[in-house]
C-alpha cells in the first residue's frame, strides 16, 4: 500500500460508481476524453461560454456532455454538480493556468494526481530546490547581472513561454536592464531541447521501479516557439532586434522527437530521481509530468523546467509513440490516465491517485 492522498470525505461522491472523466475543455481535453471512453469511463466538459462547436467534429473524443459557465471564476461554482456526477477532475496546464494554481488547489472536488504538486510547479524557486535536491542539473542561476558571465536567457515569473522572456549574450547586453517584475537569470544552455512525457504509477509493481510504483515514458517532443526557432534564418537575434522585433518564446505547437537509444538511461534516471524527492517532500506526483531541458553536446542533460500533469506535446501521441507502443500498442497519455484511474478503483486505491 502507498501513500493515502485524499481524505475519505473528498472521495465520498465516487462511492459504488465508475468516476466521471472531467476536464477544461482545451489543451489535451480531446486526447483525455477520447482515452477515457476507450476505457468505458463516462467523461464531462467544462466549457467557459457555449461548448466549443469544433468539438462536433470529433466523435471519438467529444465528451458524453458539457458543464458550461460564463467565466472563469465561475468553474468553482460548479463544485456540487461536479461531486454529483461522480466526476475526477484531470488538471491540464490550461485549466490549473486559467483558473490559477491556488483556486484549482482549493476544489473540493477529486483530482487526479497529487494537488500539492502544483505549489511546487508554480514557484520557480521551489521548483528548483526540489530539482537540485534531487540531484537534477539545472542551468546556473544568477543572483544578479553583475555576477553573469555568459549568456543568460531572463524570464519572468509566471510568463510562462512568455513574451518578457529575453537573452542576453553577456554582461554588457544587461547594462540597460530595467525588470518589470519578479525574474530569474539563468545560463543560456547552448545544446538540443526535448520535452519527455513521463507518467509515474504508484499502483504498479513491475516495469521501472520507483519508489512504490514504476516510471514509464510515453513520449517526446520539442516545442516550437514564435519566433525565436525562425532565428537562425535572419543569422542572429540582433538582426531581429534591429528589424525591432523582440525574440520571444511563444509556444505556437509542438514536434514528434526521439532520443538517441543510448541516452534513455539518463532520462529514467533523471525521472526517478524527480519522483524519489517528490515522495520525501510532499507525498509523491503521480500520473503524467514532462521534464524539459537541454542535452548538450557533452551528452548531459540541463533541466530548465517541469510541468507536473499532462503537457499539449502528448497531444502528437493520441495513437501511441515511439516509446508508448512499447508499453501498450496505441497507448496515449490520456488513455493511461483512465486505466489508472480504473485500476485504482477496482483495487481499492483511488486514495493514492486522486487527491
Ligand atoms: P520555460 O518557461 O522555462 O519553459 O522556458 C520557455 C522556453 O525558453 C523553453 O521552451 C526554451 O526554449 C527556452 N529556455 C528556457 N530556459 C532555457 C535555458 N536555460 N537555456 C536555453 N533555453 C532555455
Amino acid at each position: 500500500m502507498g501513500i493515502a492522498l485524499a481524505s475519505p470525505s473528498r472521495l465520498a461522491s465516487l462511492e459504488g460508481r465508475l468516476p466521471t472523466v472531467a476536464t477544461l475543455c482545451s489543451h489535451s481535453s480531446l486526447q483525455i476524453f477520447h482515452g477515457a471512453r476507450a476505457e468505458q469511463l463516462p467523461t464531462l466538459g467544462l466549457s467557459v461560454g457555449p461548448p466549443p462547436r469544433f468539438y462536433d467534429a470529433f466523435p471519438l473524443a467529444r465528451p458524453d456532455r458539457f458543464l458550461s459557465v460564463p467565466k472563469v471564476a465561475e468553474l468553482s461554482g460548479t463544485v456540487p454538480a461536479l461531486r454529483e456526477a461522480g466526476a475526477v477532475l484531470i488538471p491540464h496546464g490550461s485549466f490549473v493556468e486559467y483558473l490559477g494554481p491556488e483556486a484549482f488547489t482549493k476544489l473540493d472536488v477529486p483530482v487526479f494526481g497529487n494537488r500539492a504538486v502544483l505549489g511546487w510547479e508554480s514557484d520557480r524557486r521551489k521548483e528548483r530546490d526540489w530539482l537540485e535536491s534531487a540531484g537534477v542539473s539545472m542551468p546556473n542561476r544568477y543572483e544578479s547581472a553583475s555576477e553573469v558571465d555568459g549568456p543568460v536567457i531572463v524570464k519572468y515569473y509566471g510568463a510562462k513561454g512568455g513574451k518578457g522572456f529575453f537573452l542576453a549574450k553577456n554582461r554588457e547586453a544587461l547594462a540597460d536592464f530595467r525588470p518589470t517584475g519578479p525574474y530569474v537569470i539563468q545560463e543560456y544552455v547552448l545544446g538540443t531541447r526535448y520535452y519527455m512525457h513521463f507518467f509515474y504509477s504508484p499502483l504498479s509493481d513491475r516495469g521501472y521501479r520507483v519508489g512504490h510504483g514504476s516510471l514509464e515514458l510515453l513520449g517526446m517532443d520539442r516545442r516550437d516557439e514564435a519566433n525565436i526557432d525562425e532565428l537562425y534564418k535572419l543569422g542572429a537575434q540582433e538582426e531581429l532586434l534591429k528589424a525591432g522585433i523582440r525574440p520571444t518564446f511563444v509556444v505556437t505547437g509542438n514536434v514528434p522527437v526521439i532520443l538517441r537509444e543510448s541516452l534513455l538511461g539518463k532520462a529514467f534516471d533523471v525521472g526517478a530521481r524527480i519522483i524519489e524527492r517528490s515522495i520525501e517532500l510532499f507525498g509523491g506526483m503521480v500520473g503524467p509530468f514532462c521534464v524539459e531541458g537541454i542535452m548538450t553536446e557533452e551528452l548531459e542533460f540541463k533541466v530548465f523546467e517541469i510541468s507536473t500533469r499532462i503537457v499539449a506535446g502528448t497531444n502528437l501521441f493520441i495513437s501511441g509513440s515511439p516509446y508508448s507502443d512499447l508499453v501498450a500498442p496505441g497507448l496515449s497519455t490520456g488513455r493511461r490516465i483512465a486505466q489508472e484511474l480504473k485500476r485504482a478503483q477496482s483495487e481499492g486505491r483511488l486514495a493514492e491517485v486522486l487527491s
